[in-house]
């Protein structure tokens, strides 16, 4: 789960770390005039809170000012002006793809001077199995770019998690900071990782740190991810989940108890369980085409959540056909295939439907499915369904 700027930056003032005041503002900006009272200005900063990066090189698809969504602004009554120009509209980033993000939350935040900006991120090594911090001098711009023209300015040091971590003076000549400022760094590193561990993070991405022109450290942006298989601990972090930067679909079968995964192929996959899921999907790609999704209907399907699974699949327009592949375990597949004849009547569904059963109760399940006269196509074999599948997507 991730969570805005301004949350982050809520969560990261609790542990003791330097941010600058701001104020932030969820649909509307009624209280903005006021608020601006206490903000120590100029310059203020105006700041579009969604979930992507890159919003300060990004652009408004309804332009007012030719500026992207982080602005500087050096003149008090132009703050509120700005920020109702953000608001509600859509910012396009390197990250957010053509279609762009709707603006629904600003942060205002009192102005800083820089001097340098440098990169700074703990997180999750996959490959290494370990935690990591990442610090750059090269900072503000994308560390992605950085790992490929210039690796050498990157810094990784791997940690556990419960471990006090020192950097020294060899880092301190590679950043060109004093021995003050080391002793700085080291106690927000320290700081950092605290938070890191309490809230069970799996990145917190500071982009920029910077060194302002007193020569003190001040975290001028922040991105937290947190673990969602550690979100049951942690009650009032689940609160901040911002419902609108959710796909409908995914929420949609959340609450049925059901996960739904949306990719960007063409084949939409109905399972039960997420091995496989995971096993359908190879295989469709191995016969050359993309899953447009993944629908897991969990272990204890019923026909109900085939139903409501078909209506959640068929909302996605890039599907061109289904797979449906199910191991009749605690479930039976004669009821599944029920569901499945049910829901296609009920629906009207048009799109070509390949389905396998394996397990209990499946020869019942294909009778029903074969016995249905609606077209739909029953395969045992799952290379072969798969290939089918394929095929029909083509047409
Ligand atoms: P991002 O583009 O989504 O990563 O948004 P950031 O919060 O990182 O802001 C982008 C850039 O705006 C930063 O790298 C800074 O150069 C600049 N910026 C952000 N806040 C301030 C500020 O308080 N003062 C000044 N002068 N520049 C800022
Ligand atoms: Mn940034």
């Amino acid at each position: 789960m991730n969570i805005h700027e301004y949350q982050a930056k809520e969560i990261l003032k609790k542990f003791g770390l330097p941010v600058l005041n701001g104020k932030s503002y969820v649909n509307n900006l009624d209280s903005i005039e006021n608020d601006l009272i206490d903000l120590k200005g100029p310059p203020w900063v105006v700041k579009s809170q969604i979930h992507a990066g890159g919003r300060g090189t990004g652009y408004f698809k309804n332009a007012f000012n030719g500026k992207g969504g982080v602005q500087v602004i050096f003149e008090k009554n132009q703050v509120s002006n700005i920020a109702s120009s953000m608001m509600g509209n859509v910012l396009v980033t390197k990250q957010t793809g053509e279609q762009g993000k709707l603006v629904n939350r600003i942060f205002i935040e009192e102005g800083c001077d820089i001097d340098r900006e440098f990169y700074f991120s703990l997180l999750v090594d996959r490959t290494k199995s370990q935690l990591m911090i990442m610090i750059s001098a090269a900072g503000g711009i994308d560390i992605e770019e950085v790992a490929i023209s210039d690796p050498k300015k990157i810094t990784y040091i791997y940690f556990t998690s419960n471990q006090d971590i020192k950097l020294d003076e060899k880092l301190q000549k590679k950043l060109n900071i004093n021995k003050r400022q080391l002793d700085e760094l080291n106690s927000i590193t320290n700081k950092l990782l605290l938070a890191f561990n309490s809230i069970d993070a799996s990145t917190i991405e500071i982009n920029p740190l910077v060194l302002n022109k007193q020569g003190n450290f001040v975290l001028l942006d922040a991105k937290i991810s947190l673990d969602d298989n550690a979100l049951f601990r942690h009650p009032e972090l689940v609160e901040l989940k911002d419902l609108t930067e959710e796909d409908p679909l995914e929420l949609q079968a959340a609450e049925h108890d059901m996960n739904y995964v949306k990719l960007q192929g063409s084949i939409g996959c109905m399972v039960n369980g997420a091995g496989l899921a995971m096993a359908t999907m190879d295989i469709i790609k191995q016969y050359g085409e993309e899953p447009a999704n993944f629908l897991d209907l969990g272990g204890t399907a019923n026909k109900d959540r085939v139903i409501m699974g078909f209506k959640i699949i068929q909302s996605d327009p890039n599907v061109k056909s289904i797979l449906i592949n199910i191991f009749g375990g605690i479930i039976h597949c004669d009821m599944i295939a029920n569901g499945i004849v049910e829901a296609v009547k009920e629906l009207n569904f048009k799109l070509p439907l390949v389905v396998r059963f394996q397990g209990t109760n499946s020869n019942e399940g294909r009778d029903v499915i074969n016995n249905s006269s609606l077209g739909l196509i029953s395969i045992d074999d799952f290379a072969d369904a798969a290939k089918k599948v394929v095929e029909l997507s083509q047409v």
